[in-house]
């Protein structure tokens, strides 16, 4: 008789293939979540709504990493639930620690301070190690290397509509490298010296700044100082080869060497947009508007009535962040010159 808990490798060898192949071809990309065994509940939910409204007509992999070991019942769990094929990844100690230039007391004092202010996630190690992670190695794990495109999905996320076509291969095939379904603005205290460190860096490599990029998202004086527009990194779909090309590596690393990852709490999402805004070309970035959305506290939910009938959506339009005054997304369509859905300005 088979045990009542089985072990992770019994329920993975008795547990039938996926419904396969299906009449939906797959691109080569996966989704890709970066988790604790605290978050297992939490990620189980995404992982539903992510199956129904889109995984269960296709079956693409999953990808988890973590800087601990994943428990058992979170590998059987997560794998029962999704379509694809699971991977389970060992963040290297050396991807998720200080560097060596990083002064600890300095970045000590800092976390103190920043508890003290009271600035969100300012007086965490772990969160910092999570920041840098996201902005400088996932994309070089070695179950991520043979990916072409990546989806994030982080715990306790929804999807409200269903996604009509599939997203990677809208990428692939339009040439996006990066896409979004919220921005707003970050929270200057967690990031005061960035745009100087970005400034040093577009001084030492200007051959890496594109033309026709998305400078006037981020900046409303021709690159003198941020405006602190950010795409929301909680959601991405991107381009795995893009992450890990030599323009965006050489970002990071002068990023990472002005130590604010720990002498401040620079996010994943502030990193990763204005990376995209300044080496990519404008139209290598796309605005997801199909793909509704909730992570707390903010939903992206489509504008305009018939798509969320076409799409089975259930948000509630009034929810919808896209419009409202803390929203870069309005910023976005300006300097896109796309045209704004029917009563966009009635959701201010
Ligand atoms: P928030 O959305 O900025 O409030 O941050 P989250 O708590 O959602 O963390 C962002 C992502 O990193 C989520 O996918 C978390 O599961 C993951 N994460 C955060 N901290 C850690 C950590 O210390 N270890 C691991 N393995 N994952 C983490
Ligand atoms: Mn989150």
């Amino acid at each position: 008789f088979p045990s009542s808990h089985p072990t992770y490798e019994d329920f993975k060898a008795q547990r039938p293939p996926v419904a396969g192949p299906n009449s939906h071809e797959r691109i080569n990309a996966t989704f890709v979540t970066l988790a604790r065994n605290s978050d297992t509940w939490d990620i189980a939910r995404s992982i539903r709504t992510v199956e129904d409204r889109f995984n269960r007509n296709y079956n693409y992999d999953w990808v988890f990493l973590n800087d601990g070991e994943f428990s058992d019942d979170f590998k059987k769990l997560t794998t029962a639930l999704v379509s694809g094929n699971t991977f389970y990844g060992r963040i290297p100690k050396e991807h998720w620690s200080f560097p060596e230039w990083i002064d600890q007391d300095k970045a000590a004092e800092v976390r103190e301070d920043m508890g003290r202010r009271k600035i969100i996630y300012g007086d965490s190690v772990s969160y910092r190690h999570m920041c840098r992670y996201e902005s400088g190695f996932f994309f070089r794990h070695p179950l991520m290397l043979n990916y072409e495109y990546y989806w994030r999905v982080e715990p306790s996320i929804e999807l409200f509509c269903d996604v009509p076509t599939d997203p990677f291969r809208f990428m692939k095939e339009n040439n996006k490298k990066y896409s979004f379904v919220i921005s707003l603005y970050e929270y200057i205290d967690t990031i005061p010296t960035l745009w100087d460190s970005v400034k040093s860096f577009m001084k030492k490599h200007p051959e890496h700044i594109a033309e026709d990029n998305a400078m006037e998202f981020i900046s409303e004086d021709g690159g003198e100082t941020y405006n602190k527009c950010h795409f929301w990194s909680n959601f991405e779909i991107g381009s795995l080869e893009w992450l890990r090309s030599q323009q965006y590596l050489d970002y990071f690393n002068s990023l990472d060497h002005d130590g604010g990852f720990f002498y401040e709490r620079w996010g994943d999402a502030p990193v990763h947009s204005i990376a995209a805004s300044l080496m990519l070309k404008k139209d290598e970035i796309h605005f997801f508007n199909d793909i509704a959305y909730y992570h707390v506290p903010f939903t992206h939910c489509p504008t305009t009535e018939q798509t969320r009938l076409d799409l089975r959506c259930h948000c509630k339009p009034e929810d919808n962040f896209d419009w409202k005054g803390y929203s870069c997304t309005n910023r976005w369509f300006d300097i896109t010159k796309m045209q704004k859905p029917e009563g966009w300005n009635d959701q201010q």
